[in-house]
């Protein structure tokens, strides 16, 4: 059966992500880079930054060169994830067939939800709303829609950025003839080094190069060549990412051990919200939750407990695990820590409790802001004076157990 592939390519992903979040960058050329401006390199230019010259993978002072009024700004790789998390349960919203293909890409595979192409451009459409909705005006995307995903991926290529564009199996050769070999995911510059020392330097020559040729040249790889000069793609299609999370979980190393309890019910506080959100996001609840706690001695102890109610609720997790950890905290501690289990789906009932539904309706609100302009827009007064510096070890955000 034909199927019916979407290439979904967030544009200039991590600068609209923070031209998003921050209304001072937009319209301006920015360059996403490392924490270590200087010896950085540009990890995505912004729109206007690309249309001055400024290149992806460009070192930091060669952008500033060619464009001195480029603003450089620190990466926030939580921000991205966060909002990766978020497009793709958009993306579910339409069909569970969904592969991402890196942090800002995704295939969809559509075929029994769009029935044709007609039906394919409507839902590309319906995408394109439900992520200005949900994410804002800033974080635009290119939709390819084909029938394999090498071909969609393709097409997405040729209508960045912002476009939108149906290639169906009649159009796949008048595609690749427009396209220089080296557009297609699969040819990279050692591949098109060979091609052109064969004199194989577009998809018509490529087409008509002997099969038992490319496979002498270039192995099993030759058939794959052929195929897709053809616009056949030989993987395999959409492998949906059903994940089966068990758990939610953060813990922090904290910057000097204490014993200080004012301290430690900070940093657990602000991790507990950091496991709610995600679980808010995600649209489950848990039932359980366990604290962990390492001494400075390295000794640990965990502890979990179980809720009548299932929660997301980032203060209800934390109070138990407070419970939890409170008569342990006698030695120094060096980290804490929780995690949330028994997960289920979120009824998204309201309480019966006015209280509760208060609460409910307040962390509705925030989470929308968290879904417009990234986690972290909002903190809670008790939490303010901690801060998360991400490390490569001890600090763990979307840490599955
Ligand atoms: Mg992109």
């Amino acid at each position: 059966m034909q199927r019916i592939i979407l290439h979904i390519d967030m544009n200039s992903y991590f600068a609209s992500v923070e031209q998003q979040a921050n209304p001072f960058l937009r319209g301006k050329p920015i360059g996403i880079t490392g924490k270590d401006q200087i010896r950085s390199v540009v990890a995505t230019a912004s729109i206007e930054a690309k249309k001055l010259g400024v290149k992806t993978a460009m070192s930091t002072w060669e952008a500033k060169k060619i464009c001195p009024s480029l603003i450089l700004w620190p990466g926030d790789p939580e921000k991205y994830s966060d909002i990766m998390h978020r497009f793709n349960a958009i993306y579910r919203e339409f069909t569970p067939h969904i592969e991402p293909f890196s942090v800002d890409e995704s295939f969809l595979d559509i075929t029994e939800e769009a029935e044709d192409y007609f039906g394919a451009t409507y839902i590309a459409q319906m995408i394109r709303s439900r992520l200005k909705e949900e994410l804002g005006d800033h974080i635009t995307a290119s939709i390819g829609i084909a029938p394999n995903k090498l071909m969609a991926k393709l097409a997405c290529e040729t209508v960045k950025p912002s476009g939108l564009t149906v290639v169906q199996s009649d159009d796949v050769i008048d595609l690749l003839n427009r396209c220089n070999l080296t557009d297609l995911c699969g040819i990279g510059p050692r591949i098109h080094a060979r091609l052109n020392t064969l004199g194989i330097k577009t998809f018509q020559e490529l087409r008509a190069f002997p099969l038992e040729d490319l496979q002498r040249e270039f192995k099993s790889y030759g058939l794959w060549l052929h195929e897709a000069s053809h616009g056949r793609d030989l993987s395999q299609g959409v492998t949906s990412d059903i994940q089966d999370i068990k758990s939610y979980g953060h813990s922090y190393t904290l910057p000097q051990n204490t014993t200080d309890p004012v301290i430690l019910k900070r940093y657990l506080f602000g991790l507990a919200d950091k496991v709610g959100w995600r679980m808010r996001r995600d649209g489950v609840v848990a039932r359980r939750v366990t604290a962990h706690v390492r001494f400075g001695n390295f000794t640990n102890h965990s502890e979990q407990r179980t809720f009548n109610e299932p929660t997301a609720d980032g203060k209800n997790l934390f109070e138990v695990a407070w419970s939890i950890l409170r008569p342990h905290l006698k030695s120094d501690v060096r980290l804490v820590g929780l995690s949330a289990s028994l997960l289920c789906q979120n009824p998204s009932q309201p309480s019966l409790f006015k209280k509760e539904r208060n609460m409910q309706s307040v962390l509705c609100a925030l989470d929308t802001l968290q879904h417009r302009y990234g986690s972290g827009v909002w903190k809670r007064a008790s939490t303010l004076p901690i801060e998360f510096k991400p490390r490569s070890s001890g600090f763990h955000f979307d840490h599955e157990v």
